[in-house]
């Protein structure tokens, strides 16, 4: 197998067995590593059908949506008070406030699951600003985008917050979200990203079921950045969430208003590799 970011060739890195659950027979998964770029990814998913992956992740989801699988306890930094759903949609609020983002915007939660954050967004701009879409799930609640409305080149701003690392990269579904961006729209990013992914299959991101098959490291983010254009980027530490520019100006006055604005933020005409050390959970993460 090759790496889709750098096409490097991808070795046998661990695998994981589980207790069969979400897909009949489907008990190992084997996960390849990029030589080059150290990307990660689960063989075992990017080599499923379509079908397959689609009942996989609609069943692994299920459960987390439907609350069975409790929020605060796989991702409890997501709905704690405050926690980073807060930080991201005050983020979000602050750069509408400054004028670094704009009110007439197209826009669009891409993998908004259940509209949390586009919601909380909403709540606190007064309207219907981030709109939501999801491939996979049911649309619950208003402002979601049909599939016809998710077209090419047609969108200033899409956040994808935690839907990276679903991504079937061998598939194109990295260029297929960029792709949705207008030549100068802003792409705003959280995913895990880390300098080198954990040889360890009881690491807790694949946990309970291992359904993120991509594992990002800054090298192959920063080749995704630089391929799709991008010359500038902010970090925000609280919210754990990366904005790529490609209009340098946009780019520019978001760093002219930074101390205008909550939070830790890092700058760089690269992408920012701000996490080095290995992603565990501490006890009171
Ligand atoms: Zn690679």
């Amino acid at each position: 197998m090759k790496c889709f970011v750098c096409n490097g060739e991808m070795k046998p890195y661990f695998v994981k067995k589980i207790g069969v659950k979400y897909l009949p027979g489907l008990d190992t998964f084997e996960y390849v590593r990029c030589e080059h770029c150290g990307l990660t990814v689960s063989k075992t998913l990017y080599e499923m059908s379509h079908e397959e992956w689609s009942e996989f992740s609609y069943n692994a989801h299920k459960d987390y949506f439907n609350g069975v699988l409790k929020y605060e306890v796989l991702d409890p930094k997501w709905l704690r008070r405050i926690g980073r759903i807060d930080f991201q949609a005050g983020l979000f609020a602050e750069l509408l406030s400054l004028g670094v983002f704009q009110y007439g915007w197209n826009t669009m939660d891409y993998g908004a699951g259940d509209g949390k954050l586009a919601n909380e967004i909403n709540d606190r701009t007064g309207v219907p600003w981030l709109k939501k879409f999801d491939e996979y799930m049911e649309p619950s609640g208003e402002y979601y985008l049909t599939p016809e409305e998710v077209r090419e080149g047609n969108f200033d701003f899409i956040v994808s917050s935690s839907v990276f690392e679903h991504l079937l990269g061998n598939r194109g579904e990295v260029e297929k979200i960029m792709g949705l961006l207008k030549p100068d729209g802003i792409m705003g990013l959280h995913t895990l990203i880390c300098e080198e992914v954990p040889q360890d299959p009881e690491w807790y991101y694949l946990l309970p079921v291992p359904v993120h098959c991509t594992l990002w490291t800054n090298k192959a983010m920063q080749i995704v950045y630089q391929k799709n254009g991008f010359i500038g980027c902010s970090y925000n530490v609280e919210a754990q969430m990366w904005l790529f520019f490609r209009n340098f100006e946009a780019w520019k006055k978001l760093n002219e208003v930074k101390h205008q604005l909550h939070g830790t933020w890092i700058f760089s005409e690269d992408f920012v590799d701000y996490w080095k050390c290995k992603p565990y959970r501490t006890k009171n993460a």
